[in-house]
């Protein structure tokens, strides 16, 4: 393509509200056979609330640990942690008029979740692989609550308190509207569509289902999100990764064309070939579309 039709293609897309970093990814992106989708704040709204904290029933921590102290003390360590789901937590605790105090020490587990120490107990919030990497005792009630929650396409997060898991919060963000047209006109299209996330397999295939998505790879860790691109492009596929957050930034720089959120992290951004001002999905239909017209035009 001539810098002229690049330029050309670089406002079109800015009508889209696409803004292009790279012209060279416009060309790619009439190449695209597979779209990677990463859940949080990308097929779902990111605009994560807390709906449930229950209080596992065997967990042997002293009756001094109620509801309202939990949300508190792990809200004050979340002021700390970048992730959507924190804010969540700490709105819920701002909400009911909790006062957070600033935890004695944090440290920030990527993809996982939290630890640190509140009012001189040891906290760890977040999911099962952080709970066994810290090896915490998974109670037997635990299993069966945090899979009812997460089939609700709620994510469940896990709350241990000196290594004893004492709760489990459920946090619920709500699909974005446009999200099952947009697949479906991928699919339409021929693009095969693949979800990745970090967070449980029960929760990203409950998503998944009620937006029209058959492949799913939960559980990823960010490196992993990267591996399975690059295991994507092995096998023949030109990828296009949309994501937001920081734990997508790898995979964004992988794929033969990265698209951002625009309401996503500084680094996905900086990573991506395309930043979307819109929430929307269907505006990664509308690029490629673009790209498409506009390099049959050059042909
Ligand atoms: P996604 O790929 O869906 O954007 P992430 O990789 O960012 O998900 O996070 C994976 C999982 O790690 C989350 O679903 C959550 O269970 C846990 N997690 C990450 N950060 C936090 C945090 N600050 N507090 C609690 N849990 C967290
Ligand atoms: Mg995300």
């Amino acid at each position: 393509a001539t810098p002229m039709s690049i330029m050309v293609s670089v406002g079109r897309a800015a009508q889209l509200g696409v803004l292009v970093r790279n012209g060279e990814a416009l060309q790619t992106a009439s190449k695209v056979t597979t779209v990677v989708l990463d859940k949080t704040g990308t097929v779902t709204q990111g605009a994560p609330e807390l709906t449930d904290i229950l209080m596992l029933s065997e967990s042997a921590v002293d009756e001094s640990v109620n509801k309202a102290e939990l949300l508190k003390n792990v809200a004050s360590l979340e002021q700390h942690s970048e992730h959507p789901l924190a804010s969540a937590i700490i709105n819920k605790a701002k909400q009911d008029g909790l006062v957070l105090v600033e935890p004695e020490q944090f440290t920030n587990y990527q993809g996982m979740g939290i630890s640190g120490q509140v009012n001189g107990q040891q906290y760890s919030v977040g999911n099962l692989s952080l709970m066994q990497q810290l090896q915490i005792g998974e109670s037997a009630d635990c299993e069966q609550l945090s899979a009812e929650l997460a089939s609700q396409a709620k994510t469940p997060i896990f709350v241990a308190v000196d290594k004893q898991l004492v709760a489990i919060m459920a946090i619920a963000d709500p699909i974005k509207t446009d999200a099952a047209e947009a697949i479906r006109a991928m699919k339409a299209k021929g693009l095969k569509v693949v979800m990745l996330t970090g967070d449980n397999q029960i929760t990203a295939n409950a998503v998944a289902e009620k937006v029209g998505i058959d492949t799913v790879v939960a559980n990823v860790l960010p490196e992993q999100k990267q591996a399975k691109v690059l295991e994507l492009q092995q096998a023949g596929e030109v990828v296009a990764m949309v994501g937001d957050g920081i734990n997508d930034a790898p995979a964004l720089v992988s794929a033969d064309v990265g698209f951002a959120m625009g309401s996503g992290t500084d680094i996905a951004i900086e990573s991506a070939d395309f930043t979307l001002l819109s929430s929307r999905l269907m505006v990664i239909n509308d690029t490629l579309a673009l790209s498409k017209a506009s390099m049959n035009n050059i042909k």
